[in-house]
């Protein structure tokens, strides 16, 4: 790791100050668990003279509910999400994908904010400057995508362009299902951004003197169904293959509404809108939960390597309307060169 510079940060405008001050060549750290490592690799195209620890900002880790909004400071820890009693038991699958984030020890210091601003975990991308990197690509601004003729079966199988790595972050398909908008702050003031469309294939819209303050969900009312579920080779550490959060209005057995978002297909959540029609109006068994898992991934164009996802995004799809109760883990055993896909499911 290179020296950089040091400052606290005591409340958001000091942080945007100095984000302002190093002209962007700065990097906040929430709860460092992503970006250290990646000062550690030194795969990024450039190298921070500054890190501004906005940890010591008081008054950005909450819950709350207000003006018909669930609004949560972006300093507020996943594991506090995941075990908060309101959103259990009113937006469950934030709650399920905050709990579904790496292991215990990471949950207890990671934020909100950080989970969403993560970088990419594309293997080309991360390759670390001890063993050989960095390697150039097209995300880096030099050179190509390394995927597109690689090894891509992490990487999209939805609206792939220029670089086809996944937006890696699970809260972000909860957050995605309830058309939450993150509230940044920046010299210019404040804006809000749609979390869908806060990940373009390149990059995410945060400007480099930003930062994310909180995160606003509208209010979920009526009866619902929620549910979030991954699908990864090792629970409870590793980052989805595919995720499906779910978001079902039922009125005597009939779907009056229903919201589908998939994590880790594309390079933002990508929201299932051919399903989601398709059930509306239809009685839930078995075989609409079927279709429904078809419908939602008429659009998909797989690389070379990742044909696989279709099916488990399928049957990720078909199990969140119709017979899987909300929150749950798959862990699977597959083979790159088979589509066929075993699973068998157990609360982690
Ligand atoms: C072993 C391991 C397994 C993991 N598994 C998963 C997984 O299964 N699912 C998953 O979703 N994630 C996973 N992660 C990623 C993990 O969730 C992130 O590292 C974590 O959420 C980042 O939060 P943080 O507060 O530590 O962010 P930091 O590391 O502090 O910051 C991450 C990035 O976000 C920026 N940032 C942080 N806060 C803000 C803000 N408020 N405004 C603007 N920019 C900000 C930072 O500048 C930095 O670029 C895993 C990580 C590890 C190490
Ligand atoms: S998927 Fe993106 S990050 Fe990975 S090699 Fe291609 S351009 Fe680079």
């Amino acid at each position: 790791m290179r020296s950089f510079s040091h400052l606290n940060a005591r409340t958001v405008s000091e942080a945007i100050a100095a984000l302002v001050q190093f002209d962007g060549r700065a990097r906040l750290n929430a709860g460092g668990t992503e970006l250290f490592g990646a000062l550690k690799d030194e795969f990024l195209p450039e190298y921070p003279e500054a890190v501004i620890n906005i940890k010591s900002i008081k008054g950005l880790e909450y819950i709350k509910e207000e003006k018909g909004h669930l609004r949560i400071g972006a300093l507020t820890k996943l594991s506090v999400l995941s075990e908060s009693r309101l959103l259990r038991e009113r937006y469950g699958a934030l709650a399920e994908a905050a709990h579904a984030v790496a292991g215990p020890q990471i949950r207890n210091v990671a934020t909100i904010g950080g989970n969403l601003c993560q970088d990419v975990r594309c293997c080309y991308y991360r390759y670390p400057r001890h063993i050989g990197g960095p390697i150039n690509c097209a995300r880096k601004g030099n050179g190509p995508c390394l995927a597109v003729n690689g090894d891509n079966r992490n990487h999209a199988i939805f609206a792939g362009r220029k670089c086809f790595a996944v937006c890696p972050s699970d809260t972000a398909v909860a957050l995605a299902l309830y058309d939450a908008q993150l509230v940044v702050v920046g010299p210019q003031g404040e804006r809000q951004i749609a979390v869908r469309d806060f990940y373009t294939p390149i990059e995410n819209l945060l400007q480099r003197t930003e930062i994310v303050r909180e995160i606003l969900i509208p209010a979920v009312t009526g009866t619902v169904t929620q549910s979030f579920s991954k699908f990864a080779l090792r629970t409870p550490i590793d980052f989805a293959i595919v995720s499906v959060a779910s978001l079902i209005t039922l009125e005597d057995g009939i779907c009056t509404d229903a919201r589908i978002v998939l994590g880790a297909v594309a390079h933002n959540p990508h929201r299932a809108l051919e399903a989601e029609e398709f059930l509306r109006g239809c009685r839930l068994d078995v075989e609409v939960s079927r279709q429904a898992g078809e419908f939602a991934i008429r659009e998909a164009k797989p690389l070379s390597k990742n044909a696989f996802k279709i099916q488990i995004a399928k049957t990720l799809v078909s199990r969140a309307i119709f017979g899987q109760p909300a929150g749950f883990v798959l862990k699977g055993n597959f083979s790159e060169t088979t589509s066929s896909t075993q699973m068998c499911s157990g609360k982690h």
